[in-house]
């Protein structure tokens, strides 16, 4: 029954970063399906899923072409290993990848989420320097964008700058180096936006110069930070940071774990600047949401300080048991194909300005500091102040409240402290993402102005 499984949810799952005592209080929804774009817990109450379950379904629930082409694949087999054999569904889609990312990525290491995804890029590109044609250089130091999120694992936190981890972990993490994020809401008093951009620039410059023969690599999320609060850079700051890490001989890695696959508007959020990367991880929506299958780009360059003359030392030792799943890359494939076949990209394209009309009224908002969006990824950062601009106390919640009160208006959300974030799937039909606006914007104006009240 549903009172059983709560019961044994609180009794016995432990769920990812949340604070469990709180996840007792509030009843959160048991998932039982989905369909389309919406999800129904065990009581039957219909969701409409507007964070595309954690950024990553892309067509929606129960896509029949996907389901086919995953019961298509079980009938052949559902699982053997990478090590030392390999599938026809991770030849052919690694073939797919390559046709699709940008000219310079050739290989595809495949992985099984976004954190060890960045984890394999973040040990290729340290190898990478010891293995070198060029001669042999022990590069320990990584660059970073302030705020950046690359996952929980050891290596991907080390490289992240959520302040909340460092604090936990700090002593098990390896030395980085952090350049200022060119997000303008919260810069100091008197600064303009250009001067504060500016500024961000130029200390990318100084600060990957003064380390420029240290760093193994440098690690961006293309055009959007996402959990640090879909944080927007200005346009050029990624063709920015390829010039200066191409100068100092630095491989660039693009995390487009969140932005890739249609997020931004276009496939690839490196496309919008023409920039390619050394290398590249992809997860998230690689399956459309289906499957852990995630993967590492490369390029030749990089992919030649690894092959074995004349001894085998110089194996990339990595790799795990699931990696390049046959039933995950199969969704992948046909996922890939559902982007051309249903103009996925125009649609996104589309969505990404009805959004832009239908949150225009929280421009004026009191209690809204910034609404960020590029594509579809929307970020609407909730103040208790706007000029100047004062957060709300952190102990208030107001951005969960605003994810009670979406609930309750039959939409799921889920807020990044006090920014609430807007993730429909690139395939959401347009009368569904009114739809969400709209809840997101009553449940907004219910929560600020109560809590105005009290
Ligand atoms: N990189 C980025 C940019 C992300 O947004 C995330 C997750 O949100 C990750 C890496 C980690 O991905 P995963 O949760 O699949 O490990």
């Amino acid at each position: 029954t549903p009172e059983q499984l709560r019961q044994w949810d609180n009794d016995h799952v432990w769920h990812p970063f949340t604070p469990m005592q709180a996840y007792r209080e509030e009843d959160a929804p048991i998932i039982e399906r989905g369909e389309g774009f919406s999800l129904f817990d065990v009581n039957g109450t219909e969701y409409l899923d507007g964070i595309s379950s954690l950024w990553c379904n892309v067509h929606g629930h129960q896509v029949p072409e996907i389901d086919a082409a995953i019961k298509e694949q079980l009938g052949k087999i559902g699982h053997s290993t990478l090590l030392g054999l390999s599938s026809t569904p991770s030849i052919e889609l690694a073939k797919k990848l390559v046709e699709l990312t940008p000219e310079n990525l050739t290989k595809v290491f495949y992985t099984d989420s976004g954190a060890t995804a960045v984890e394999a890029a973040l040990k290729i590109a340290y190898q990478y320097h010891q293995q070198k044609k060029s001669g042999p250089e022990d590069r320990r130091l990584f660059g970073t964008v302030r705020g950046a999120y690359h996952g929980d694992t050891i290596g991907s936190v080390s490289v992240g700058s959520m302040e909340l981890f460092h604090s936990i972990y700090g002593k098990l993490l390896f030395e980085t180096v952090t350049v200022p994020s060119p997000a303008v809401l919260h810069r100091p008093d008197g600064t303009s936006a250009a001067d504060s951009i500016q500024h961000c620039f130029d200390e990318a410059e100084r600060i990957i110069t003064e380390h420029g023969d240290q760093l193994a690599a440098f690690i961006v999320e293309p055009l959007v930070q996402g959990a640090a609060g879909i944080l927007v850079h200005p346009q050029g700051y990624l063709k920015h940071l390829r010039e200066l890490t191409s100068r100092h001989g630095i491989p660039l890695i693009a995390d487009e774990v969140a932005v890739g696959f249609g997020r931004t508007g276009t496939l690839f959020a490196c496309e919008q600047e023409e920039v390619q990367p050394d290398l590249m991880c992809v997860a998230k929506g690689l399956t459309g949401g289906y499957l852990p299958v995630a993967a590492t780009l490369a390029s030749d360059e990089i992919f030649e300080a690894f092959l074995a003359e004349p001894a085998a030392g110089k194996t990339f030792f990595h790799g795990h048991t699931f990696t390049g799943n046959p039933l995950g890359c199969a969704a992948a494939l046909a996922s890939i194909e559902l982007f051309e076949q249903n103009s996925i990209l125009e649609k996104t394209q589309q969505n990404a300005a009805i959004m832009a009309e239908k949150l225009k009224p929280l421009a004026d908002h009191p209690n809204v500091g910034e609404v960020r969006q590029k594509g579809i990824m929307v970020g609407i950062e909730l103040v208790a102040r706007r000029d100047p601009v004062e957060a709300y106390p952190t102990t208030q919640r107001t951005g969960h409240l605003v994810t009670l009160a979406a609930r309750k208006r039959g939409a799921i959300l889920r807020p990044l402290g006090d920014v609430v974030v807007l993730m429909p799937a690139p395939a959401m039909p347009r009368e569904l993402v009114e739809r969400l606006c709209d809840i997101a914007v009553d449940a907004i104006v219910e929560v600020t102005e109560s809590v105005r009240l009290n």
